[in-house]
């Protein structure tokens, strides 16, 4: 047999998965496990959201749409866009496709040639490199510091440019880390990328699940960084839509148009009784964003003062997003229950296996010797969580 691409050879298995995996073959053998894995919320789809896809299967809107997506979907994008943010964009400057992630994907086929830098400030979410990687670009890690929350710092950032500089990537608020950009930073990383021409990959997913300061979208800037822009978000996390798939990217009009005819040659377009529902979800009602985004405030409080109590542990305080990123480091080169932990990866496998707690290892995100809590589940959960973790720290 002739081998298999060498791209796709280069993919990265995460330690998330086998994680993931392990904790679902526990549940399934009956095995008392709590779950902080999932990067979705545990809301369901609101019930208006809901019939309105039904509606679309009902009415036989069962067929393909423009690759770019629906006119009528497009046009709630703008509304949300120029309503939330005050950016206007005309529906042809607007891609609708099957989730951010895809969009994302899009957007780097758009953008990158073979060998073109692509600035990531780590922690980072793992699913940025991996596709860099696969359209050919390389990662240029910025690691930020942990001792300042991982707050993204923009005298690092111009350091890391070079001629081969094409975009970077700003993910704010933050998986995994749940921190924000401020503005006075953003307003310098703007000035960089509109002195040396370089794209922004402006990730907005979590723009909703904000808790404290205020969230700037980074195309609202100025009118030539919005032109270097490309703004991506969905209705995923914000609406509790993960398996509708609806993503969606807004940018100056030509490469809009550029990543309409990629689409149209590899998904041809999104779902079309989801792109109805994501209509619903923008236009409706936004009260249900609202209660979604409490119930985390007040998850994310349980979780801190439970924290509290435990020794040896550091926390990175979350202003956004579903997760919370734990040190472990202070086990680093010790030895627990007999297994010596070289990293939060072998930490993670042992409370997994000795205590019956499922997190996420946050070597994949560029940060070893952190655990990424995505407290997206019930206070009751978060709570026997933390009483486990902090028992399995004990040694009880
Ligand atoms: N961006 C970030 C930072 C995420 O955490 C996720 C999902 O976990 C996505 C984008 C993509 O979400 P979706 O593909 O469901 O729209």
């Amino acid at each position: 047999m002739k081998p298999y691409s060498k791209r796709a050879q280069k993919i990265t298995a995460s330690t998330t998965m086998r994680i993931d995996a392990q904790y679902k073959q526990m549940l399934a053998e009956g095995q008392d496990v709590v779950g902080f894995g999932a990067g979705e919320t545990d809301f369901n789809t609101p019930e208006h959201v809901k019939k309105a896809g039904i509606l679309a299967i009902q009415n036989n809107l069962t067929r393909y749409t423009a690759p770019a997506g629906t006119e009528e979907l497009r046009k709630a994008i703008a509304a949300k866009l120029l309503r939330d943010r005050d950016l206007e964009y005309a529906p042809n400057e607007i891609v609708v496709s099957s989730g951010g992630k895809h969009m994302f994907y899009i957007t780097l086929s758009c953008l990158l040639n073979p060998g073109d830098e692509v600035i990531l400030p780590a922690p980072y979410w793992v699913s940025y490199k991996e596709q860099i990687e696969m359209c050919g670009g390389i990662a240029v890690i910025v690691d930020c510091d942990e001792n300042r929350n991982f707050d993204l710092n923009a005298d690092d950032i111009a350091r890391a440019i070079t001629p081969k500089t094409k975009a970077i990537i700003i993910n704010s608020p933050s998986n995994p880390t749940g921190r924000m950009v401020s503005r006075n930073v953003l307003e310098k990383v703007a000035k960089l990328c509109v002195e040396h021409k370089i794209f922004a990959i402006s990730d907005e997913i979590y723009d909703n699940l904000v808790y404290e300061g205020k969230f700037t979208s980074f195309a609202t800037l100025s009118p030539q960084i919005k032109d270097l822009t490309i703004l991506i978000n969905g209705v995923s996390k914000s609406y509790a839509m993960t398996g509708w798939r609806i993503g969606y990217a807004a940018c100056n009009r030509e490469l809009a148009t550029l990543m309409a005819s990629y689409q149209s040659h590899s998904t041809s377009s999104p779902a079309t009784m989801a792109q109805k529902a994501a209509v619903a979800a923008l236009d409706g009602d936004q009260s249900c964003v609202e209660e979604v985004r409490q119930a985390f405030i007040q998850r994310r409080d349980v979780f801190l003062k439970k924290a509290a109590e435990i020794s040896n542990i550091k926390i990175i305080p979350p202003q956004g997003a579903f997760y919370i990123m734990m040190s472990v480091e202070a086990f680093v080169g010790k030895t627990m229950y007999g297994k010596v932990i070289n990293n939060a990866d072998d930490f993670a496998e042992l409370l997994l296996q000795r205590a019956g707690v499922a997190v996420v290892p946050c070597g994949g995100f560029g940060a070893p010797n952190y655990l990424r809590w995505g407290y997206a589940t019930s206070t009751e959960n978060i709570i026997k969580g933390l009483d486990r973790l902090k028992g399995f720290i004990d040694g009880k």
